[in-house]
């Protein structure tokens, strides 16, 4: 066997499986585990007219499942919202994945990449796309090998004739092409910048046509949530809240990973019972919800359920659930200031305000002492002016510190 790069890893590892061209993760679902599984038969049904359109999008729109990557629309709602548009539409997958902790598309991906697919293509046919765009991170060179594999397995022998036209591109590592209007404008072979809205992508999307823009979770999640129906889903939240929520947990845990947990748990919970606790020699002292720009709460406000709109009143998101656990050898001063170098490396200079509200706002709280007045007025403009959401919401991990950590600017 020659070496080949692990998908799981990024490192060259010996293949341990005969005859296989790459690395594959224990329990890999190829096409003929997946089928030998019951995998493609909704997609059959779907195809084969065994399941009406309407019903399929009442059960997504019942399920109450909403867009995985951060947004969190209503999935079924946006399903009917494409569906009502002219065709010919298009479809684009998200699976950029740039979100600093987020790496639950991943890890899916690496293990069940058809029911992702068959997700897509139930989607696709709900909505009637004419053809698919996944959009693949660059780094995910192991992906990318797997994807390619699958997909030609999948061409080779389709579950049905005339599935739509997929195709798969690659990223090139910017952060803002994980926003869906950059993302389109990335695909279209154009320096990934969003656009204005309206007009939204569901109407004038991928060159120029409706298109539904997806997630790869959201959509990981279609094949099974049509067997067990909209009550399973929405039976399985916690402390109030709907659903399931894939948590990347990572930093000072004993136990990082992919968490797939209630909509809904608190932070305490996600430490305690499905991480093991925190790290040896670590003392819990705040969180980030919701990856770079969801903001930072200290550990004492660890009791709010964890799920879309709950964290909204503390100035926070959940976004793609990234949660990274900071502990007494961590500052938030410090977290602010690594986050927002971040989005200043990261704007992509479209607009003034997060152009040089990322630069001033970093070169503020790199002083020994922070202007708050100042600072508080340069968030207001961000957020105020800024054309998406990395301006919008940058400031948030700066607000967090005034907010919730003053002792470390005393
Ligand atoms: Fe670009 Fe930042 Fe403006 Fe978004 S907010 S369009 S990333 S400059």
């Amino acid at each position: 066997q020659k070496p080949v790069p692990c998908a799981t890893t990024q490192k060259v590892v010996e293949c341990v499986k005969e005859g296989a061209t790459r690395h594959e993760p224990e329990g890999y679902m190829g096409l003929s585990q997946y089928r030998a599984a019951g995998g493609y038969k909704m997609l059959e049904q779907c195809l084969s007219g065994a399941r009406d359109v309407e019903a399929v999008i009442g059960t997504m729109e019942n399920s109450g499942l909403r867009g995985l990557g951060g947004a969190g629309f209503p999935t079924g709602r946006k399903w009917r919202i494409v569906r009502n548009e002219p065709a010919p539409r298009l479809m684009a997958v998200n699976i950029d994945e740039g979100e600093p902790g987020t790496f639950k598309d991943r890890v899916y991906l690496e293990r069940d990449p058809h029911r992702f697919l068959e997700g897509m293509l139930i989607a696709a046919w709900a909505v009637g796309i004419d053809a698919i765009y996944i959009y693949l991170r660059d780094e995910y060179h192991g992906c990318r090998e797997l994807l390619q594999q699958e997909l030609a397995r999948l061409a080779a022998d389709p579950p049905s004739k005339g599935l739509p036209r997929i195709e798969l591109r690659r990223g090139a590592g910017a952060y803002i092409c994980g926003e869906e209007s950059a993302m389109i404008e990335s695909i279209e072979g154009k320096r990934g910048m969003p656009r204005l809205r309206p007009p939204y992508v569901a109407q004038v999307g991928l060159f120029g046509r409706p298109t539904l823009e997806h997630n790869f979770e959201t959509l990981y999640w279609v094949r099974e949530l049509l067997e067990r129906g909209p009550e399973w889903f929405a039976s399985k939240g916690a402390n109030g809240r709907k659903g399931l929520r894939s948590f990347s947990v990572s930093g000072r845990v004993r136990n990082p990973g992919v968490k797939l947990a209630p909509a809904g748990v608190t932070i305490q919970e996600l430490i305690d019972e499905y991480c093991g606790g925190m790290a040896d020699g670590h003392e819990f002292y705040g969180y980030l919800p919701g990856g770079a720009s969801g903001g930072i709460l200290p550990a004492s406000m660890n009791e709010i359920p964890l799920d879309f709109d709950t964290l909204q009143p503390y100035g926070c998101f959940i976004g793609s659930a990234a949660v990274v656990v900071l502990s007494d050898q961590d500052s938030a001063v410090g977290a602010a200031r690594n986050l927002m170098r971040f989005f200043r490396d990261e704007s992509c200079g479209q607009c003034t305000p997060c152009r040089a509200g990322t630069a001033k706002a970093l070169a503020l709280i790199n002083q020994p002492k922070w202007d708050l007045p100042l600072l508080a007025e340069l968030s207001q403009v961000m957020r105020d002016a800024s054309i998406c959401g990395l301006g919008q919401a940058a400031p948030n991990p700066v607000d967090c510190v005034v907010k919730y950590f003053p002792h470390e600017l005393a």
